[in-house]
């Protein structure tokens, strides 16, 4: 792990009316971390993706990608720059096959720069690229399911496919809300070791997760949030010792997997 941030997140505030979602919020990723950022419902998650992506922008407070200022930008200066990110309510094209959500984000322009995932630099043909990049994650490349509607896939395929979309665009960060929400056991153990080998492509991943127990298996570091602000962070073990963690999460419905972790 270098000791320069991949991204800076520096006293970030974000308001929506009175609502406060993020108060002052800062912490850095490093380059090659799985990340996790875990926090009861309402604990402002997906607020700092939206603000990290540019999705939303922040009330106050900067935030810097590989030293260079990225708050303020739009979504897609943010994501040719390198930062990609998928969404909790999953948001494919539900009309057109799986591979051809795909070949869209293929005609960005750093898809054409980059190639896509593993590329090289050269993009070939965008259909034979995206069923490439959906063999990666996992779709079997000789049945239908590639050439399925979008409409018609299962959540653990859409999961994927919001994973792939990303992949699509060679990012050198990978913002995941929640993937393996959803998910049965079985899905999430397929998945994974996907995001083993994504991390040892050099990828950088920020995974904010309800599943605390899959999460662990793969995040070196994690970020507990509440009311908006960084409750602590640490690894995984150290997280889940501090009492303050059980207290913020009393009464939500991940109180028991929180309780039994040990
Ligand atoms: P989490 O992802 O941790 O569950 P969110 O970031 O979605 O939390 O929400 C944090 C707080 O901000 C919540 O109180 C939520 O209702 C509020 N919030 C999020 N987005 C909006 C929005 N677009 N308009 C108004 N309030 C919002
Ligand atoms: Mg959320």
């Amino acid at each position: 792990m270098s000791a320069e941030p991949i991204l800076e997140i520096r006293e970030v505030t974000k308001t929506f009316g009175g609502i406060l979602a993020l108060n002052r919020l800062s912490f850095n990723v490093y380059q090659g971390d799985v990340l996790g950022i875990i926090g009861p419902n309402g604990s402002g998650k997906t607020t700092i993706v939206n603000c990290i992506t540019g999705f939303v922008k922040p009330s106050s407070g900067r935030i810097f990608f590989r030293g260079k200022e990225i708050s303020g930008k739009p979504p897609h200066k943010i994501a040719d720059m390198g930062v990609a990110r998928t969404f909790q309510i999953m948001r494919p094209y539900y009309s057109l096959p799986a591979y051809k959500n795909l070949v869209i984000p293929l005609f960005s322009p750093r898809a054409k720069r980059t190639g896509g995932w593993r590329g090289g630099g050269k993009l070939g043909d965008r259909n034979t690229v995206s069923i490439d990049i959906l063999e990666e994650i996992g779709f079997e490349r000789d049945s239908y399911v590639p050439y399925k509607m979008a409409s018609s896939l299962p959540t653990g395929y859409l999961k994927r496919l919001e994973l792939a979309r990303c992949l699509a665009l060679k990012p050198d960060v990978i913002l995941c809300d929640e993937v393996f929400s959803g998910l049965s056991m079985s899905e999430i153990a397929s998945m994974v070791p996907l995001i083993e080998r994504l991390q040892m492509e050099g990828i950088t991943l920020v995974m904010i997760e309800h599943r605390l127990r899959e999460l662990f298996r793969v995040a070196n570091r994690v970020v507990v949030m509440n009311f908006g602000e960084k409750l602590t962070e640490g690894t995984s073990d150290e997280v889940m010792a501090d009492p303050r963690v059980k207290e913020a999460y009393f009464g939500s419905e991940e109180i028991s997997e929180v309780m039994t972790y040990a």
